[in-house]
């Protein structure tokens, strides 16, 4: 019997990490008694028989789940933005963060392509650095064409595994090669010289980079918010989150009650206004949603 992590699931196989190798694995019928996949990035225990075989026979409980891509203990999200082509959008950054606060994942924020742009947009951008900041949320800027700034962001991935978020075309892949040479994964600049990929496989797979594991396929693809209620958007904004229990009323939605404190934190420019903006905005998406049921 041993323990480790799948970090790959193939053609029916799943591929173990351990201290000592990667054990090639297949599920036991145990699983599907207890309707449980085995997920990349689960914890678990396995057998190996006289002929070398692996079985895994326990899934250890997910700390997080994610559905698109299909990977579990995840504990970091990565949000790539870029500052330019395509623009910087605190709007896109938001929904990022709200579906990400809502899976119970660490967001972090990197704006990259900053060697692309003037003075200054550089200014703008260091000014909404410095806002998220102060919700509590680590930004970094860089470039990836730059080895030193990829020095600098290094440190981010190390003891962590993280999935990597962000709209096409911010630079994603390019990061990850750049920190990982070995990976080659298709970048925009690729795919164009090699035309589209006729069999591009779709699988997930947990890959090395910088000491630490990141999903090789980008996470939060999906961008409405129909797994989120209402009740629990504001604690997808930190700074509503720490003021909400200094609203007049329980449950306050900060929404059209009186005597609320994020409202008034709004108001004394604590919070910022497009912070906020965005809150009414995901709020009323929320609202018009048809029921599922
Ligand atoms: P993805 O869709 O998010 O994976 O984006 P890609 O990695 O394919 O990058 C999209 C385009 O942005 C490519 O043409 C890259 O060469 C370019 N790019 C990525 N990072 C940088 C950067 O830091 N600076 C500049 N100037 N261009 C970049
Ligand atoms: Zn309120």
């Amino acid at each position: 019997m041993a323990d480790g992590r799948i970090i790959k699931a193939l053609s029916g196989f799943y591929y173990v990490q351990t201290g000592d190798g990667v054990y090639q694995c297949k599920g036991r019928g145990v699983f599907r008694k207890k309707k449980i996949t085995p997920l990349v990035g689960d914890f678990v225990t396995f057998d190996i028989d006289e002929n070398d075989e692996g079985y895994i026979t326990e899934v250890k409980p997910r700390t997080t789940e994610l559905v698109r891509p299909p990977i579990s203990n995840i504990n970091q999200a990565v949000i790539v933005s870029s500052a330019t082509m395509p623009d910087f959008s605190t709007t896109l950054l938001d929904r990022f963060l709200v579906l990400i606060e809502a899976k119970g994942i660490e967001p972090i924020i990197f704006i990259t392509k900053i060697d692309a742009i003037e003075e200054s947009t550089l200014t703008e951008i260091e000014k909404y650095k410095n806002e998220y900041e102060q919700i509590g949320y680590s930004v970094e800027l860089f470039s990836a064409k730059q080895p030193s700034d990829l020095e600098k962001i290094k440190k981010y991935f190390s003891n962590h595994v993280s999935v990597i978020a962000g709209q096409s075309g911010v630079g994603k892949s390019s990061l990850l090669n750049a920190l990982n040479p070995m990976l080659l994964l298709k970048t925009a600049d690729i795919s164009k010289s090699l035309g589209r990929g006729k069999h591009t496989t779709r699988h997930v797979e947990l890959v090395e980079v910088a000491d630490g594991l990141v999903a090789d396929t980008p996470g939060f693809s999906a961008l409405d918010f129909d797994d989120i209620e209402l009740e629990d958007l504001s604690y997808c904004f930190p700074e509503m989150r720490e003021r909400a229990d200094q609203c007049k009323f329980r449950g306050c939605m900060h929404l059209k009650e009186p005597k609320c404190a994020v409202k008034h934190s709004v108001d004394l420019g604590e919070i910022a206004s497009y912070r906020y903006e965005h809150y009414v905005s995901f709020a009323e998406e929320i609202q018009s949603r048809k029921p599922r049921y």
